[in-house]
């Protein structure tokens, strides 16, 4: 379970105002994407949701307890990224548990923990194997592997297949989505550029620009009312 409140939130780099004034509430279970622009402060704000970033003014709150001080390892938060670089020296069960051995889980365990995500994500015959004898859909999986063993609250992806070519981002937006019916209460924020991943993947979508959120909304609201010009058009909605 898990509610996140935002509230006023402002992140400045040096003199720069990165994220202006956030306001947003995220429901447990929800998959809620972020989109816009390049530069307009998404993983900023992915990443002060995460605690990798401090938040200059404002309130981020988890299950209403503030989390501005909390550091990030004490969250319950694990982050997927675009580039997704696993060990490779390591075999998959290996990459999977490594958070699992750091955190003192005992290798029996582990090895259960490790299985029932590697179930998850159809990588259960490839324990064995290693990264570079794996396609990148399948590297992929494997990092989503290693963020969900440790079964996280809220987990975030950073435009996890910006780096994918076209076929298999279809079919791992399809796999993400599954993934999502089979971990109803983990809250799930997905960072994109892509209008495609957001309409068809998001219960909600945030679209940013220059750090201020100019909508918030279920897909078919954006699309049927969006709230400016801006939004029409990254949207893609019928003029
Ligand atoms: P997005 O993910 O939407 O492309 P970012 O959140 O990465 O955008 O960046 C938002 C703005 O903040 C950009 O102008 C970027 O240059 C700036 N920025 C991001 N991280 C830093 C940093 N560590 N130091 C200074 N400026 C940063
Ligand atoms: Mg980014």
């Amino acid at each position: 379970m898990s509610d996140i409140r935002i509230r006023n939130l402002c992140k400045n780099f040096n003199d720069t105002e990165v994220l202006r004034n956030v306001d947003l509430d995220i429901s447990s279970g929800e998959f809620i994407v972020f989109v816009g622009p390049s530069g307009c402060g998404k993983s900023t704000l992915l990443r002060t949701i995460s605690g990798l970033e401090t938040i200059t003014s404002g309130t981020l709150e988890i299950d209403g307890k503030r989390m501005n001080e909390v550091p990030s390892s004490k969250r319950g938060i694990a982050m997927v990224f675009q580039t997704y670089a696993l060990y490779p020296h390591m075999n998959v069960a290996d990459n999977m548990g490594y958070s699992l051995k750091i955190a003192g889980h005992r290798k029996r365990e582990r090895l259960e923990m490790v299985r029932q995500a590697a179930r998850m994500l159809h990588l259960e015959d490839y324990l064995e194997r290693y990264p570079r004898e794996l396609s990148g859909g399948q590297r992929q999986r494997v990092a989503i592997g290693r963020a969900i063993v440790r079964d996280p609250k809220v987990f975030l992806f950073d435009e996890p297949l910006s780096n994918l070519d076209a076929a298999l981002r279809l079919r791992m937006r399809i796999e993400i989505s599954r993934l999502k019916g089979e971990l109803p209460n983990t809250t799930m924020i997905y960072v994109t550029h892509d209008q495609v991943e957001a309409m068809t993947m998001a219960d909600r979508i945030v679209v940013l620009k220059d750090g201020l959120i100019q909508q918030i909304g279920t897909p078919m609201e954006l699309y049927h009312n969006p709230a400016s010009l801006f939004v029409a058009e990254f949207i893609g909605s019928p003029k």
